[in-house]
């Protein structure tokens, strides 16, 4: 689902949710509204019938005293006549006197053995007839004369009583209401019975009666089903009986309903509210009699007397009202519920438009694609949000860019390392900790012998077996952090030949700087030291060109000598002891320079020994000594020590003193001294300084000196520097050239001492080149 439609949802159902409260809240407040209203009109209704039925009752005790007060003046007048007339009177003339009195019937009643005999009336149907066969009246006669009051009748002369006005269904002429009443005389030994029905009585029980009133109010108010007058002294005590048509306080008080109808009927119910509600509260009730929902009032009216009108209500009209006002508000409340459903759709479409092209782009980027941006109309959180992921994805374009870059260097830089050591000329490869073959370049494969797969993985064993303790220490120092140059030494191949090569060992450490590897350069040096040995003749052969001339003029003057001796014995023939002393120390002495400039220009084995540097250095000053007395030089040879063993290939030792020495006269054009001395260099050393007063080296070109022939003489070679620092290199020895324009050049060598003196060092130094 999307988030629009989650959005739309949620308003619509909150919406939906708030209208359901509404009809709920709605509803209850109608139903209320309605009951309250219902309610009110029924007490209003009530009072309307009560203020009819007072009314009505008024004007019928009014109309009884009109009717009481003609009775008793009709019977008076019939006594009257009767007791002066001494002749009973006749049904003719209690005619006559009845519509003389304005009465509608006369009559005498005699008692005859307790039964009370119409002896003569005014309505001839009535003449001779018992009391008893008209009903009520006889009951009404009988009350009056057991309730009479003798002393009133004594003071009076007469009693008076009259009944209500009924209809009285004996008599065809009494069909209307009427009223009866009975006079008896003081004797008491007739009783006069009259009775008036005249037009004022007729459809009074119609017109006036509260049953025509309550017929009004309910062809005027349909709903209204029944209306009742309750006695609530009586009412649930006695029978409900017949219900009186008209209403007179007297019949109010002796009836349990006293007018109108009682037909639904809930008599424990009914008497429970009439009593709440004699004692003043109206009572409504909601309830279903005879499967019709109807609602029921009781409602108090004090007047004629106290009594409690009831009212039932057809409940349909009122629940169907409050369905009606439901369905409505449902009907509306769905109608707005589809409003709302459109609206909020349209909304979130609104709301969520900057968040979809928020997420468009979002998805660009994912892709890779950082260039087209969102259009940013907006300044709420949603305008910031993108305006936020725009710089980011402009950020992450530059970011990828770099990195592109960077990648694409880092390739071609790996592409480049990967020729370059497969290209190089250099034998490369990487030993773990443990010793084992890692990697190897192709060179490796050509100068060793083993092919790629033969070496990695394995421990191959390159270094020949006299060197495996040297080689172990160098690993060692090497892994506790030491630096090592590159070094000359000895491999083994695969075939088990032995390989002079020039060794770069270097640590590989990872990211947390550990050593976990260890990477070896192998530079095959055959070549390069047959190269050196070529160009070490070539200078020795200048050098013994040169030296030539200082040979000859050496040889030269022991040979004057000799000559002059000889000439001098030939002259003389006589052999002079001390002259063939000289002429032998003489000799000697060409045969040293002689020697000497042999083992110079004689290719040597090379051959390691243990010698002492002042012999050689003194061999050397005696060689070139005649040559600087050429030049006005004087060799100053200090030599503190008084022993300095070497391990070394004498020639090559001298062909470095010879080249050092020779530069050095060749830098004094205007002769001076040259100071050669030997000082002891802490314990293990021995350094070897020729100190000059020449013309100096200028700063620049100290730098270059050893690269082969690099020369600033005319006639220069430009080798001997080279040539000299090779060999002292292999001699484990350093050299230094210190010097300043126009004071003068001081070389150093620095050499190993031999600690102890060995008998067998010839045996125990390895032939570095061969
Ligand atoms: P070469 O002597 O044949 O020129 P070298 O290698 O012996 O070659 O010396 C190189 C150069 O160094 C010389 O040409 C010279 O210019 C300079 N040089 C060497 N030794 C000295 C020195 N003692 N005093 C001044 N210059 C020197
Ligand atoms: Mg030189």
């Amino acid at each position: 689902m999307s988030v629009k439609t989650k959005l739309s949802f949620m308003i619509s159902f909150i919406v939906f949710l708030l209208l359901i409260v509404n009809v709920i809240l709605n509803e209850y407040s109608t139903r209320v509204n309605i009951k309250a209203e219902v309610e009110s009109n029924m007490t209003h209704i009530s009072e309307q019938i009560a203020a009819s039925v007072a009314q009505h009752t008024r004007e019928y005790e009014l109309l009884q005293s009109v009717f009481d007060e003609k009775l008793k003046m009709a019977s008076a007048e019939t006594a009257k006549r009767l007791q002066d007339s001494a002749n009973p009177v006749t049904s003719e003339q209690l005619g006559q006197l009845a519509s003389q009195l304005g009465v509608t019937q006369l009559s005498l009643i005699v008692p005859i053995d307790g039964e009370y005999i119409i002896k003569q009336s005014s309505d001839s149907q009535l003449s001779g007839l018992n009391m008893k066969s008209l009903g009520k009246p006889e009951q009404l006669l009988k009350q009056g004369l057991t309730n009479h009051s003798s002393e009133a009748l004594q003071r009076l002369g007469y009693y008076f009583w009259s009944g209500p006005i009924e209809i009285n269904t004996a008599s065809t002429t009494m069909a209307y209401p009427g009223k009866w009443g009975f006079y008896m005389l003081n004797d008491q030994e007739s009783i006069i019975g009259s009775y008036i029905q005249n037009n004022q009585t007729e459809g009074y029980g119609e017109i006036n009666s509260p049953t025509s009133v309550l017929s009004q109010t309910m062809t005027n108010n349909l709903i209204i089903l029944e209306i009742s007058g309750f006695n609530p002294l009586l009412f649930g005590k006695e029978p409900v009986g017949e219900i009186p048509k008209m209403t007179s306080a007297q019949q109010m008080a002796e009836h349990p309903v006293s007018f109108g109808s009682y037909h639904y009927r809930q008599p424990q119910m009914d008497e429970r509210n009439i009593l709440a509600a004699s004692r003043g509260q109206n009572v409504f009730r909601y309830t279903t009699v005879q499967g019709k929902d109807v609602i029921k009032s009781f409602v108090k009216v004090a007047a004629p007397v106290p009594y409690v009108i009831g009212l039932v209500l057809d409940g349909q009209p009122l629940t169907n009202k409050i369905d009606e006002q439901r369905n409505n508000q449902i009907f509306i409340s769905a109608i707005l519920l589809i409003i709302v459903v459109f609206c909020s759709y349209w909304l979130s479409d609104i709301l969520i438009r900057p968040i979809r092209s928020i997420l468009w782009k979002i998805n660009e980027v994912s892709y890779g694609r950082f260039d087209n941006s969102i259009e940013v109309k907006r300044k709420d959180e949603l305008g910031q949000l993108a305006q936020r992921v725009n710089a980011m994805s402009k950020n992450l374009g530059i970011y990828m860019t770099k990195l592109k870059l960077a990648f694409e260097e880092n390739r071609s830089m790996k592409e480049y390392l990967e020729s370059f050591i497969n290209h190089t000329t250099d034998a490369i490869h990487v030993v773990d900790l443990s010793g084992r073959i890692t990697q190897v370049n192709r060179a490796f494969e050509q100068l060793f012998g083993y092919t790629a797969d033969e070496a990695t993985g394995h421990t191959l064993p390159l270094v020949p077996e006299h060197l495996h303790m040297e080689e172990l220490q160098m690993m060692e120092g090497l892994k506790s952090g030491k630096h090592l140059t590159a070094r000359e030494t000895i491999r083994v191949n695969k075939s088990g030949e032995w390989i002079a090569v020039s060794v770069t060992t270097s640590p590989i450490r990872d990211k947390h700087g550990t050593i976990h590897a260890i990477a070896s350069i192998t530079r095959d040096m055959t070549g390069r030291n047959k190269m050196e040995e070529l160009l070490r003749r070539s200078e020795k052969l200048t050098t013994v060109g040169q030296l030539a001339a200082g040979v000859a003029h050496e040889i030269r003057n022991p040979l004057t000598t000799l000559r002059g001796f000889l000439q001098l014995q030939l002259e003389t023939n006589k052999l002079n002891t001390r002259h063939v002393d000289i002429m032998l120390s003489e000799l000697d002495r060409i045969n040293l320079i002689v020697g000497e400039f042999l083992i110079l220009a004689k290719p040597q084995a090379t051959r390691f020994e243990e010698k002492d540097v002042r012999f050689i250095l003194g061999d050397v000053i005696s060689l070139l000594d005649s040559q600087a007395h050429l030049c006005d030089i004087e060799f100053i040879a200090n030599f503190n020590m008084d022993s300095c063993l070497i391990s070394c290939e004498e020639n090559q030792l001298k062909q470095v003193f010879i080249n050092l020495l020779k530069n050095a006269i060749e830098a004094m054009p205007d002769g001076g001294e040259i100071q050669v001395s030997i000082d002891s260099k802490g314990s293990s050393e021995v350094s070897v300084s020729i100190i000059d007063e020449g013309i100096g080296i200028p700063e620049e070109m100290i730098s270059k000196l050893g690269d082969p022939f690099f020369t600033g003489k005319d006639s220069g070679t430009g080798l001997g520097i080279m040539v000299s620092q090779r060999i002292i290199e292999s001699h484990h020895g350093m050299m230094e050239i210190k010097s300043k324009v126009d004071v003068g050049t001081t070389v150093t060598i620095t050499l190993p001492l031999i600690q102890k003196p060995r008998e067998e060092t010839s045996e125990d130094q390895p032939n570095h080149v061969q």
